[in-house]
């Protein structure tokens, strides 16, 4: 048997770091050794008591604001890094952990394939901590797996492509309160357009790194590249735990974006995100359509939950990490992910 239990901080104790908690807790060999969230509702509590479970440890865990004080414990072999969708606002947070020479996972989005929009910082990402021998990874159910690498995988039993067709059909209504108000549901179609107007209206990010990945995993390069977004109107009111769209107003935006490659390969991104889509007859789904030899049709509906799903890539990715050589790397340079069924100690390597 390895060494002692993986020890892991988590950075950003909102939906997806509790639930990364939570996914830990219930597994063997891993030891959560702090946590740090600046909401006044968490701080100085026990996460065992907000989560509601048992403290498996010999130790208590108490939520604090001062990332220095979980990062001094020392011996962390992981920080999972849940507070951010932007690269430039993780990097000083992601900086300040490797020069602690741990480890890092982060859910910002434009993490998952930092190169596509800042260029500039992954470069120095990669020499830092290339220079302390950690691994830097962003990942994520999308941009970080439906959209991108389940792609690339099934390009794998091809002989060759000429064009990618990549949808994901999703439900808003799991998400929170900035989830809605990122993607607009609620607001009138004037208050949307104006809201637009002033870049406030996030949308879905991560359209540019899914393209920028598969281009890369291809050996190919994106010569151009487009998207745009709509809103999505609804004919009757909607309403979800924490979104309401009343009949006429926004329930959502639709995404699309189209890649070119520098040979000619297309990729076509297609992602409309509502609150309650059954509602108006619309199931949800991811659905991968390859043109090329063989025909590639993969569908998987109802789509994949974007909270579990990126709770458990997150987690199920810190073997992989661990034991990766160090530097920024993306999901397309580590194994296979994989579901962590037995004891993690198990899964990591010794040399
Ligand atoms: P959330 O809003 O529920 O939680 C974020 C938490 O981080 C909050 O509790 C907040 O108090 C805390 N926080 C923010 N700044 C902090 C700081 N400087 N120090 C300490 N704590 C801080 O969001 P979430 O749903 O947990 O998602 C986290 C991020 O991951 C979001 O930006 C989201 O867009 C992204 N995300 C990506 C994917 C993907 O597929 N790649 C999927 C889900 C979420």
């Amino acid at each position: 048997m390895r060494r002692n239990d993986v020890r892991v901080a988590i950075w950003g104790f909102g939906a997806m770091g509790s639930g990364m908690a939570k996914m830990i807790i219930e597994k063997k060999g891993f030891d959560i050794i702090g946590v740090c969230d600046v909401y006044s509702g968490y701080i100085g509590r026990s996460i065992f008591e907000i989560l509601a479970v048992d403290n498996p440890y010999s130790h208590d865990v108490i939520v604090t604001n001062n990332i220095d004080e979980v990062l001094d414990i020392g011996c962390i072999d992981v920080v999972l890094l849940a507070t951010d969708s932007y690269t430039s606002t993780a990097f000083p947070k992601i900086v300040k952990i490797i020069n602690k020479g741990i480890n890092v996972i982060s859910t910002a989005e434009e993490m998952a394939y930092p190169k596509a929009n800042e260029p500039e910082l992954s470069e120095q990402l990669d020499k830092l901590s290339k220079e302390k021998g950690v691994t830097v990874l962003g990942t994520g159910v999308n941009p970080g797996m439906m959209m991108d690498l389940l792609a690339i995988c099934m390009s794998g039993v091809t002989e060759n492509v000429r064009r990618f067709e990549i949808s994901r059909i999703n439900s808003l209504s799991p998400f929170g309160k900035t989830v809605m108000e990122e993607q607009g549901v609620g607001l009138s179609l004037s208050e949307y357009n104006e809201k637009n107007e002033k870049n406030e209206i996030a949308g879905h990010v991560g359209f540019k790194e899914s393209a920028f990945m598969i281009a890369e995993a291809l050996g190919l390069k994106v010569v151009d590249f487009n998207q745009s977004m709509k809103p999505i109107i609804t004919e009757f009111d909607r309403k979800s735990p924490h979104g309401f769209a009343g009949a006429g107003d926004v329930c959502g935006v639709e995404m699309s974006a189209i890649a070119v490659l520098d040979n000619g390969i297309e990729i076509i991104l297609y992602h409309p995100q509502q609150i309650e889509p059954e509602m108006a007859g619309v199931s949800t789904g991811d659905y991968i359509k390859i043109s090329g030899k063989p025909e590639i049709n993969l569908a998987n509906s109802p789509e994949v939950e974007g909270g579990i799903g990126t709770i458990a890539i997150c987690v199920n990715m810190i073997p992989h990490v661990i034991n990766a050589k160090p530097g920024l790397v993306t999901m397309i340079d580590l194994p296979v992910p994989r579901v962590i069924m037995g004891d993690v100690r198990k899964l990591i390597r010794e040399d």
